[in-house]
């Protein structure tokens, strides 16, 4: 599998307390990979760092590594947006914008001047599973929708931009059963495209979907391997404890 993502001895501390320890790990192209970990182990702040989403706090001091293929994501001359066009992000609680359906597709294609059409828009739509619940309600404001169905819109919205990479954050923590389910079989279908890392604290879910896991405790990479591994046989005690609900 070809790697697509990377961080190599990836350090952060916000002032002086150190987050990231020495954290090197890759995520291979058409996989997914589930990042998983008590809350506090640095889960989110692994995940923003390849968005460079740590730029404008002039406290986090951050060294390492992180290369999208051989795109080097700190090179100086390298734009923010660039990165974030090629590098989705979808976070824990749905975040449309206070727009339209259409126009929360449309906004992200405008900005990043591509073609923005209702065709494009469309697609993006019948992408994410949400077109045919929506196509006679595209002027409706977002915030109207279900709470599954405006992050699957914030899906649209992130492969709207033909990412190489989706970044998911507990995308299904404030969702029920059945549109976690949802979600789920959409994440399955989107990685035939794209490289995805989510995020989880549902070890159901990581088993049910995630090619290979990565475990994190207080700032590390404890353990990798494939999810079969991580939960059958696990090789850390931590991560053995963690799978099991111990702490
Ligand atoms: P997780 O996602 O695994 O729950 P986080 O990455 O959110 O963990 O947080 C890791 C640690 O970094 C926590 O101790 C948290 O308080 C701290 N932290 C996260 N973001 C910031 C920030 N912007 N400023 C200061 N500390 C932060
Ligand atoms: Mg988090």
């Amino acid at each position: 599998m070809k790697t697509k993502l990377s961080a190599k001895n990836l350090n952060l501390s916000f002032a002086d307390k150190q987050v990231l320890k020495n954290i090197s790990v890759s995520f291979a192209e058409n996989e997914i990979t589930a990042l998983i970990g008590p809350s506090g182990c640095g889960k989110s702040t692994l995940l923003r760092s390849f968005n460079r989403m740590h730029d404008l706090f002039p406290y986090a001091k951050i060294n390492g590594e992180l290369f999208l293929e051989d795109l080097d994501l700190y090179a100086k001359n390298v734009p923010v947006t660039e990165i974030r066009k090629r590098i989705g992000m979808v976070f824990q609680k749905a975040n449309p914008f206070p727009k339209s359906i259409y126009e929360n597709i449309a906004y992200g294609l405008k900005i990043n001047n591509l073609p923005c059409n209702k065709e494009v828009v469309q697609k993006a739509l019948e992408e994410a599973y949400l077109w045919d619940e929506v196509k006679n309600d595209l002027k409706m404001p977002a915030t109207r929708l279900s709470g599954g169905q405006q992050q699957r819109l914030c899906i649209a919205r992130a492969v709207a931009l033909r990412p190489e990479v989706i970044l998911m954050d507990e995308p299904c923590s404030a969702l029920d059963p059945v549109s976690t389910l949802k979600i789920e079989d959409l994440i399955k279908h989107l990685k035939k495209k794209y490289t995805i890392v989510i995020v989880t604290h549902n070890m159901q879910q990581a088993q049910r979907i995630a090619d290979k896991t990565v475990f994190m405790y207080l700032g590390e990479v404890k353990e990798e391997g494939t999810t079969d591994d991580i939960f059958n046989n696990p090789k850390n005690e931590m991560t053995a404890n963690y799978i099991s609900g111990y702490f």
